[in-house]
Order: C-alpha cells, then sequence, then structure tokens
C-alpha cells in the first residue's frame, strides 16, 4: 500500500528499534511507496511512512531491495558529498563510503550478506542513518 511521507524531523530524529517476521509486511508497502516516489526518490526507511523498525529499501538499479535489521559490518574508501531527502527540503554535506559491507534479513527472513559500491551504497548509509534517526 501507498503511504504518506513522514516529514515531522521529531519523528524522524527517533531511532528505529528492531524488525521481526510481523513487521515483513513492510515490504510492500516500502516497495508501493517508493514506486508511487521514484521520480524524486531512490531509498527510503520505515520511519518515513511512519514505522519506527528498522527496514529500508534501496533502489538497486534494475530491483528495488528490502532489508531487515541491516548492520554495516565494513565500509571503505570515504568521500565528501551532498545529498537530500524526501522528507526534508534543501540538500546537505555528508560523509559516506564507496563501498560497505552489509548483513540484513532478506524478505523471507534468511540472513544474507552483501557488498554494494557506489550509488546504491551511498542510498544504502543514507537509509542506514535513518534508523539511527540521523536526518541529512
Ligand atoms: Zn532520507
Amino acid at each position: 500500500m501507498i503511504k504518506p511521507i513522514v516529514k515531522d524531523t521529531f519523528f524522524l530524529s527517533q531511532s528505529s528499534v528492531e524488525a521481526s517476521k510481523a513487521d515483513l509486511y513492510l515490504a510492500e508497502d516500502l516497495q508501493d511507496t517508493l514506486e508511487a516516489n521514484k521520480e524524486h526518490c531512490v531509498g527510503m526507511a520505515a520511519n518515513m511512512i511512519g514505522v519506527k523498525k528498522r527496514v529500508i529499501i534501496v533502489n538497486m538499479g534494475i530491483a528495488n531491495l528490502v532489508m531487515f535489521n541491516p548492520v554495516m559490518i565494513g565500509k571503505s574508501l570515504p568521500f565528501e558529498t551532498e545529498e537530500s531527502c524526501l522528507s526534508l527540503t534543501g540538500s546537505r554535506k555528508t560523509l559516506r563510503y564507496q563501498k560497505i559491507d552489509l548483513s540484513f534479513f532478506d524478505k523471507h527472513w534468511q540472513k544474507q550478506t552483501l557488498t554494494l559500491t557506489g550509488f546504491p551504497a551511498q542510498i544504502c548509509q543514507h537509509e542506514l542513518d535513518h534508523l539511527e534517526g540521523i536526518i541529512i
């Protein structure tokens, strides 16, 4: 289901709690909401649709990937960049890494590890920040 985008910075600045199997339905809501906003949005965290659980979606180019309880287990090649956010106006400077390693649970609740580079890696770091209540 397409959900409204939360723009309340007080809500967005709170950190999210661990997701469980009961939160698997969020994969579809995130997919539908990202699809509805794809003109100006490449990723989303669950708190942006009002649910403070550790779930994100990242546009990987050909498809979107939903990750439950994602954890960055490695990072390298820092660079400075500027980002904007669907929940905020304008863009802000931030430090990102070209290459990151992640572990997460997929939409079948299987544990996965993944290495991302380039733009998908950057999107993912932005969404991971959302889980900590960090808004760029
Ligand atoms: Zn954002």
